[in-house]
């Protein structure tokens, strides 16, 4: 195991005014350490500027290095540890001899080998253009990266970074544990804390952050579409190269999975289908829910003060819905007589607005005609300008009003006959529901009849729709109705 050297340093000097106090170092370092599993053998710090070579604790702590007593170090950042090439130049030497196996930095990633020595000399070579210069060449990197389909970050399970060949590549005993993640998922047996607890206990995996593995964990693997060959990195998407092991069914299953089981949590933690519906009607509060042995019970809040109305049985409280719905539903025989004169009364309304547009159409064109002669009255110079421009203000003015007439004559016909055909269909499907053992459609259903529902002692109280009152207002439907009202009784 590797033994570590914590080291922090801040100067008084100008640059590293923004540098984290010594111990906020310490603390931050000792967090990392402890969350990447490193062990420590001792935490080392001093007040000294790195410009100069020659500082007392550093120089001998790469003694004690040089003897074995640690083969890395830890710090905030490279410039901690040098700013002058001759500090620098030690550390990369105590790297090159393998007596420094590893750096650890919470702000910069060091790799042991050239590319990342040759990083490190520059983080060291404390000239802030470089750098940058260099982190905007690592982006440009990235980019290509990205552009070939390479996964820039840590391998998810399954996979691991090849050092060899710089890519993600399948790593098959996890693979084949993902697999069989994947498959207890979709036997509907496995919560996502079982799968969880199941992989630190029995899989013999370990998670690539070093971290035990959680249910949310479970979560985004089971949801990480880098497995099916797709990656999304800093929000675009990108087509992996990577070869993958997840079959598209299967992680699309698994997403079905996920959802239903979602909207089965939501579903249970509001479980009282009719909680927001109603008011007590007589103090106005809303009136609530709850769970007693079994039953549930509605009650009013009573959150203006004292209130009289008592509680009510959910059983008691559908047994009236039912009721009200079975009384608002209309026979199907009278329901579906009623569809087929509307399709009639539409047929007849196309007809209608058909012969509206001819005779919109006509009269268009006489208008037309006149805005040409009138032109042509002008090109031949025998009226006036004051003359053409009057007239033709006219004309305009009397097509813009034709077509706004033929407009209006064509919603008035049409207004009230999708209503109407929406209230037969709901109100046939009353009946339908009033049988039903959902409640939330029962409750869907009663707020097609109704609203403003009221708790009134034990009795529910509503304003129903006027499930006419769009159509009553049409002057169309009100003789239609006349014209039917003899021969029609469709309430059940
Ligand atoms: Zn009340």
């Amino acid at each position: 195991m590797d033994k570590y050297f914590l080291y922090a340093r801040k100067s008084t000097d100008e640059e590293d005014r923004q540098v984290l106090s010594i111990e906020s170092q310490i603390d931050e370092l000792k967090e990392f350490a402890a969350k990447e599993k490193l062990e420590i053998v001792a935490s080392l710090c001093e007040a000294k500027t790195a410009k100069e070579p020659g500082r007392k604790i550093f120089n001998e702590m790469l003694k004690r290095i040089e003897k074995g007593e640690a083969n890395g170090i830890i710090a905030w950042h490279p410039d901690r540890l040098a700013r002058n090439p001759v500090d620098g130049g030690q550390v990369i030497y105590l790297t090159d001899r393998d007596k420094i196996q590893n750096l650890k930095f919470p702000t910069f990633w060091f790799e042991n080998t050239p590319q990342g020595k040759f990083m490190l000399n520059i983080a060291f070579g404390q000239s802030k253009y470089y750098v940058d210069n260099l982190s905007e060449n690592v982006k440009r990197g990235l980019r290509q990266k990205l552009r070939r389909g390479e996964w820039p970050s840590m391998a998810p399970l399954g996979y691991f970074n090849d050092p060899k060949s710089r890519k993600v590549l399948i790593e098959k005993r996890e693979a084949k544990i993902v697999k069989k993640i994947f498959a207890m998922y979709l036997t509907g047996d496995w919560t996502l804390d079982a799968l969880a607890k199941w992989c630190n206990t029995k899989a013999k995996i370990k998670s690539h952050w070093g971290h035990p593995f959680s249910a949310s964990m479970m979560q985004n693997m089971l949801k990480n579409t880098f497995y099916v060959g797709v990656f999304t990195y800093w929000d675009e998407t990108y087509q992996g190269s990577h070869d993958t092991f997840i079959s598209r069914d299967l992680f699309d299953k698994a997403r079905a999975m996920m959802r239903k089981r979602g909207r089965a949590r939501e579903v249970k933690k509001h479980n009282f289908a009719f909680l927001g519906l109603m008011k007590c009607a007589s103090c106005g509060c809303y009136i609530t829910a709850e769970s007693q042995k079994g039953h549930t019970y509605y009650r009013c809040t009573k959150k203006k003060g004292k209130c009289e109305t008592k509680f009510l049985r959910e059983e008691a409280l559908v047994e009236q819905m039912r009721a009200t719905l079975t009384s608002h539903s209309i026979r199907d025989d009278w329901a579906d007589k009623m569809l087929a004169k509307l399709d009639t009364e539409k047929e007849r309304n196309e007809q209608t607005t058909k012969a509206l547009a001819q005779e919109k159409k006509d009269t268009l064109i006489v208008v037309e005609k006149k805005l040409d002669n009138l032109l042509d009255a002008k090109l031949e110079r025998s009226i006036s300008t004051s003359e053409y421009l009057s007239k033709k203000d006219t004309l305009v003015n009397e097509k813009v009003r034709i077509e706004e007439k033929f407009a209006q004559l064509r919603g008035e016909g049409l207004v009230w006959l999708e209503p109407m055909r929406e209230f037969i269909l709901l109100s046939k499907q009353a009946k339908k529901v009033a049988i039903s053992r959902d409640l939330l459609e029962i409750k869907n259903s009663m707020k097609n009849i109704g609203s403003n529902f009221l708790l009134k002692g034990k009795t529910l109280r509503f304003e129903a729709h006027l499930g006419w009152a769009v159509a009553a207002q049409s002057a169309s439907f009100s003789s239609w109705c006349a014209q039917e009202e003899s021969n029609l009784q469709p309430w059940a």
